[in-house]
């Protein structure tokens, strides 16, 4: 595969830029390695200039090549101004309008900002080999740590508990959350965004477990749905649907398909249960440096699915005031359908 900065230079091209400045630190990092909170890229026809401060010198020595390292001293949007020319393509979907405002002040005569936001997300969306690599450890440690967590039992304890259980487990192995934990148990997992709290986990209830770690920057996401004893009849009716949309979803993936498409297969069987207004979310997104990013699947979502393209697959069913089921895999787009990087099982499982 081409260099990052080579697949970036082809998108100047295709969008009639001369330069794009890429100033959000994700990008940054996505494009050149470096994991510090000041830098910025300047990329044009066989340019690569790397810009930090002085504090980050030492930093870009070892973790960026490729890209010539440039220590602005003075002014840094002076000294970024002073390397762009013509018609220079700037993140419209992360500068703040103060900071633009203050650049065009310092740009040189002639020079042009053109909002060109996403470019670098577009080139994120298919990951390589190392990437894959990264995020299937990630997943691998979310699974191990789910599974630890679950040894530990549910009913009886807080979610807070359970969730501070969960991080416990992953920093144990060497990784961070890539997002807050959540816990959501009975009603709660009506929400699907529920914040962990103080309601302690009773016998007989479905339990909401959305988790993620990251690892070397890559985030994973996952979603299991357990039951604290029998759920009851709609409790299991309303999982048993959720399992066989993510099913219909994971059978509907390969390259070339619309995330709109792979949406609406999930779609359908909870609609055809009765639950047309009980999933309010889209299918799924994908996954990499950011725990949400492109790829969308949903049916606002106009995205084509891509081989290598890492995406979650996550239906859910939200009765408010009762109940919530959400099953959710990390899968990886391959030239014939999907490899899972999720090894949990999802057959309706008993947590005591
Ligand atoms: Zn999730
Ligand atoms: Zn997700």
């Amino acid at each position: 595969m081409r260099s990052r900065g080579d697949r970036l230079e082809a998108a100047l091209a295709e969008h009639e830029l001369d330069r794009m400045l890429v100033t959000d630190l994700t990008n940054v990092r996505y494009l050149t390695g470096f994991t510090g909170t000041n830098g910025a890229v300047v990329c044009g026809p066989g340019l690569r200039v790397f810009l930090t401060d002085f504090r980050y010198t030492e930093r870009a020595v070892a973790e960026v090549s490729e890209w010539e390292t440039v220590t602005v001293t003075g002014d840094w949007l002076a000294g970024i101004a002073e390397r762009l020319e013509g018609k220079v393509g700037f993140e419209d979907d992360h500068m703040s309008v103060r900071a633009l405002t203050k650049l065009e002040e310092k740009l040189p005569d002639g020079v042009e900002a053109v909002a060109a936001g996403g470019a670098v997300e577009a080139l994120r969306r298919v990951k390589d080999a190392q990437e894959l690599a990264a995020i299937a450890e990630a997943a691998k440690l979310a699974d191990a740590a789910l599974k630890a967590t679950l040894e530990e039992g549910f009913v009886g304890r807080t979610e807070r508990a359970v969730a501070a259980a969960f991080e416990a487990h992953v920093r144990a192995g060497g990784g961070t959350l890539s997002f807050d934990t959540i816990v959501a148990s009975g009603p709660n997992g009506a929400q699907p965004h529920a914040e962990p709290g103080d309601r302690v986990i009773p016998k007989g209830e479905l339990v909401t477990f959305d988790n993620g770690a990251k690892l070397d920057g890559y985030c994973s996401d996952g979603t299991r749905t357990y039951a604290t004893g029998d759920p009851g009849e709609e409790g299991v009716r309303v999982y048993e649907t959720v399992l066989a949309a993510h099913q219909a979803a994971m059978e509907a993936i390969r390259p070339g398909v619309k995330g709109e498409d792979v949406d609406k297969a999930a779609r359908d069987v909870i609609d055809a249960a009765g639950h047309k207004d009980h999933f309010g979310h889209g299918l799924g997104h994908g996954v990499g440096l950011d725990i949400h990013e492109g790829p969308r699947l949903s049916l606002r979502s106009d995205d084509v699915l891509a081989t290598n393209e890492v995406v979650t697959v996550e239906p859910g069913i939200y009765l408010a005031g009762d109940l919530g089921v959400r099953i959710e895999d990390l899968v990886v787009i391959t030239d014939d359908g999907l490899r899972n990087l999720s090894s949990l099982p999802k057959d309706l499982t008993y947590v005591d």
